[in-house]
């Protein structure tokens, strides 16, 4: 069987840079599928509140049921506690067998974050770590940043810039600002219909 690749987030909401950053990835690695991992109980976003997370899954499978090759997750929703990769990670690699390489496909700016994630080591022998670029993140800063142990354990992936982020989409759509173009179009009328973000 094929490797396969974990795409975790918020999502709220998903947009155009996550879906790129999964295909690039599946792509270039061969990957059978990319799973999309919805978080429950985010660690890391306790600065505001995070919208409900049947509102963010119901955006992921949105935004992947076009591509035969995505898949959406509940696992991190359904899990009681706060959201740890390592123990997503851990529970794929139990359902896919160990002949199934896990790859963990992030943008740069997650990746800053390597040292303050739980069990960073563990997580990192468990799985491979793809950082794609994004802009707004420079490399050459996030190597100064990152410590050697790590960078040298991660695969850097180059994909199109998208100057996208759910917090500048929250924003726009607080302002009644148009969010067309940058999510999909069943994701703009999930958050126009449910009136997320105002
Ligand atoms: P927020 O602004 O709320 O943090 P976000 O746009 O960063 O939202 P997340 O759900 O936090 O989206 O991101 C999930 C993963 O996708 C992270 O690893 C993040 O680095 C990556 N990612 C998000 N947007 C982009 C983008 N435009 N380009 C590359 N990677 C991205
Ligand atoms: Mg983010």
């Amino acid at each position: 069987m094929a490797d396969i690749g974990i795409l975790g987030g918020t999502f709220d909401p998903i947009h155009y840079g996550h879906l790129i950053i999964a295909e690039e990835s599946r792509l270039k690695f061969g990957l059978e599928k990319v799973i999309f991992v919805t978080a429950g109980d985010p660690p890391h976003k306790q600065d505001y509140t995070v919208s409900d997370a049947e509102h963010r899954y119901a955006m992921t499978v949105l935004a992947t049921e076009t591509n035969p090759f995505f898949e959406c997750s509940r696992m991190e929703i359904e899990r009681p506690g706060p959201s740890y990769t390592v123990d997503t990670i851990l529970a794929f690699q139990e359902m896919v067998g160990q002949g199934t390489g896990i790859y963990l496909i992030t943008g740069a700016d997650a990746v800053l974050e390597i040292p303050t994630w739980h069990q960073p080591e563990r997580l990192l022998s468990l799985c491979k770590l793809i950082t794609a670029t994004r802009p707004g993140c420079d490399l050459a800063e996030l190597e100064k940043r990152v410590p050697a142990e790590y960078l040298e354990r991660i695969i850097f992936l180059e994909v199109p810039g998208i100057y996208i982020s759910s917090t500048d989409l929250r924003a726009r759509v607080q302002q009644s600002r148009s969010i067309r173009y940058m999510v999909p179009d069943a994701v703009e009328q999930y958050v126009a219909r449910r009136q997320l973000y105002r």
